[in-house]
């Protein structure tokens, strides 16, 4: 299982070894959840002031989600946005969020959020997602709602994981999420589309993927790829994690992680866009904004667990006055050399690359105040 599970942070930033920034151009995407998909989205008007937006802030690649908190969007609304956004030149992939897949408990009414896998009803449910998203869109990422809350408390996982003589709850989980990627997922992606690419994405919190069922290593051997959540947001206490996760996933799954992930949610207009700056100094190749809905719209949508896209107007403003600056960055550093990256007691983070011969570093400051002539939030490349 992940060492990590042992590790403390600090350990782990300073364990990740030196390596090549991504030689090919860094790609700024955006998400765009099921809210956005039927409603901003659905019509030409609404289309051309997203893309308006999306041109001038250096986004080229979009996540259309077909799936989320059982509302779907019809096939034929995602055909006719996929075409109308590849035509106005951008790259259009898919996007799944496997939440409320069962049905609703007794009484209840409506489903739970996290899945119960051992229901093969919501097992069939997914597979059938998945071949529909398939068709129509070669890639599709998942957004990372695979994990498992059943415990002592379900009937049924309890009963399926006693019949299968498996003692702890955490082996319990990452078999049944073995068992949910290979048939419910993989194998119907392939039977439905024979070049569909499925990309499994993992949250920001390491510490419990062992424990909820998640195993890095042997998961984005199957699919092939996966991506990282970077979304550390105001409550971590750890702001480097957004840039060290990426490259510690990276190192895990022997170079298969393909992005950082990283949202506006519960996040300080700073926090937002240092988000975005960790994610790229990180070594991430492609950096995905999720999403249109916490940004762009009047109407974030509905969280999983009431979190708030409290200020999307200013998280907007903040990634407009940056956009610029994030393609730079991203620029001078690809092709570079890695070095260790480590935080301050100041609270500035430094990040060591090698770049033509040339020794280049960048700082970012994380706290509210000037420290060291960097203004509060700033970032200076030296
Ligand atoms: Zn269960």
């Amino acid at each position: 299982m992940p060492i990590i599970e042992s590790l403390a942070a600090a350990t782990i930033a300073t364990a990740i070894p030196p390596a090549q920034m991504p030689s090919s151009p860094h790609v700024f995407s955006m998400s765009c959840k099921v809210t956005a998909v039927n409603g901003d989205l659905a019509t030409p008007e609404g289309r051309a002031r997203a893309i308006d937006w999306w041109r001038k802030n250096g986004f080229t690649k979009l996540w259309l989600e077909t799936y989320r908190h059982g509302e779907h969007v019809s096939s034929e609304r995602l055909a006719e946005e996929r075409d109308a956004f590849r035509t106005a030149g951008f790259e259009v992939c898919g996007m799944i969020t496997p939440t409320m897949l069962n049905d609703p408990p007794p009484g209840a009414k409506e489903p739970q959020m996290v899945v119960c896998w051992s229901d093969p009803v919501a097992r069939e449910r997914m597979s059938v997602e998945v071949a529909r998203a398939v068709r129509l869109f070669d890639t599709v990422i998942l957004d990372d709602f695979l994990f498992s809350g059943c415990g002592d408390g379900c009937a049924r996982c309890a009963a399926d994981k006693t019949s299968r003589g498996i003692a702890g709850w955490g082996e319990y989980r990452r078999t049944l999420m073995s068992e949910v990627c290979v048939h419910d997922i993989l194998q119907a992606a392939k039977s439905a589309n024979p070049k569909a690419r499925l990309i499994i994405k993992y949250p920001c919190w390491y510490r419990h993927y062992a424990e909820r069922g998640y195993d890095p290593a042997r998961q984005a051997d199957l699919f092939g790829e996966c991506w990282i959540g970077t979304e550390t947001r105001d409550a971590n206490p750890e702001p480097l994690q957004a840039c060290w996760i990426m490259a510690w996933m990276d190192a895990l799954t022997g170079g298969k992680c393909g992005g950082g992930w990283y949202d506006a949610l519960d996040s300080t207009p700073e926090k937002f866009v240092e988000q975005a700056y960790y994610t790229i100094l990180g070594g991430a190749r492609e950096s995905l904004v999720h999403c249109y809905d916490y940004i762009l719209a009047d109407d974030p949508g509905r969280t999983p667990f009431g979190e708030k896209a409290g200020s999307p107007g200013a998280c907007r403003a903040a990634f407009e006055r940056e956009s610029a600056n994030l393609r730079r960055l991203a620029d001078i550093l690809r092709g570079a050399g890695r070095g260790p990256f480590t935080m301050g007691t100041d609270g500035v983070s430094t990040h060591m690359f090698i770049k033509d011969g040339k020794q280049c570093v960048v700082r970012v400051n994380t706290t509210g105040k000037t420290v060291a002539g960097l203004p509060p939030h700033g970032v200076r490349l030296e």
